[in-house]
């Protein structure tokens, strides 16, 4: 039985499902605990919370921000943080816009190359203000221009791909200090995909525990059981927190579950106190 799932997407940001249908989905997986993690943005935590006292589940505030070093970009998670404080939604605010600034820029190249689309309808579709490349697949997908998310970001979305267009966004310094000042743990997430420029991997975390970085995503729906194995050694080795999620995104991004990932993922029980002693001390 899987009982925490720290790493969970919603309507609020790209995911598919509202917070409620999260939570029901997490109920049946038997999963106690849990963290709202969407992108660049809070609201969907206390539609969560709400619907978790219902069915007994604890919900912990979260967000995933995007951040960007050396060209690509890392992703920092950040847990129990005060989702209401005014700085760090002002902050928010603002990574936002930069999404609004920069999804025009990408339905302009789509247009460009023939294809029918508007960021009025991609906005009506997201229904939330954190509109992301997602959303944008899944109006070419409804237009029947790409089969799949994964087409739509392999043909024109993804890094490289004709579409793209970069937007601004914060160093991890910035991205760990943000989510810091709002009393909040921040943790590096899914290693996997983090792209070191130079150096390996250790010494990045060395350095963003300079900055301030409280943990690692040991536990990912992706890592396989070598990965899982190297990445605790790091935090071990570093001192830092182990935590852990399925990056769930409903439908946007297939075969990924509530609390058991692509099946084999297993967040072990006795982090959710390790983060909670360390959250009391922030
Ligand atoms: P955005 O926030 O608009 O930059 O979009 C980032 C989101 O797109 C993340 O949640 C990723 O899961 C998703 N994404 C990024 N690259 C890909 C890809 N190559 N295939 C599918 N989804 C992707
Ligand atoms: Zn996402
Ligand atoms: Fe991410
Ligand atoms: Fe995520």
């Amino acid at each position: 039985m899987n009982h925490l799932d720290f790493h969970l997407h919603t309507t609020h940001s790209d995911g598919s499902c509202t917070p409620a249908e999260v939570i029901a989905l997490a109920a049946k997986a038997g999963v106690t605990a849990l963290a709202i993690t969407d992108h660049d943005i809070t609201t969907g935590v206390p539609e969560a919370t709400a619907a978790g006292k219902d069915r007994g589940i604890e919900v912990i505030p979260g967000i995933e921000i995007s951040s960007l070093l050396g060209g690509s970009e890392l992703h920092i998670l950040g847990y129990f943080l005060d989702y209401q404080d005014a700085r760090l939604n002002e902050r928010l605010t603002r990574l936002r816009e930069s999404r609004h600034r920069r999804n025009p820029q990408i339905i302009v190249r789509l247009r460009a190359a023939g294809i029918d689309i508007t960021y009025d309808e991609v906005r009506a579709l997201a229904g939330t203000d954190a509109v992301g490349r997602p959303h944008i697949a899944r109006v070419l997908m409804e237009k029947g221009v790409v089969a799949s998310a994964k087409e739509a970001f392999d043909q024109w979305l993804a890094d490289g791909r004709p579409a793209y267009v970069p937007r601004e966004l914060p160093t991890p310094a910035e991205a760990i200090r943000w989510i810091k000042e709002a009393k909040g743990l921040a943790v590096l997430a899914h290693p996997t995909w983090v792209k070191t420029a130079e150096g390996t991997l250790a010494d990045l975390v060395r350095l963003l525990k300079v900055d301030g970085l409280d943990g690692v995503e040991v536990h990912y729906s992706t890592h396989t059981a070598r990965q899982t194995r190297d990445y605790l050694a790091l935090a071990k080795q570093q001192g830092l927190l182990v935590t852990g999620g399925s990056d769930f995104h409903g439908l946007t991004k297939p075969g990924i579950e509530v609390g058991i990932g692509k099946g084999a993922l297993h967040v072990p029980d006795s982090l959710l106190d390790k983060m909670k002693t360390a959250a009391a001390r922030q």
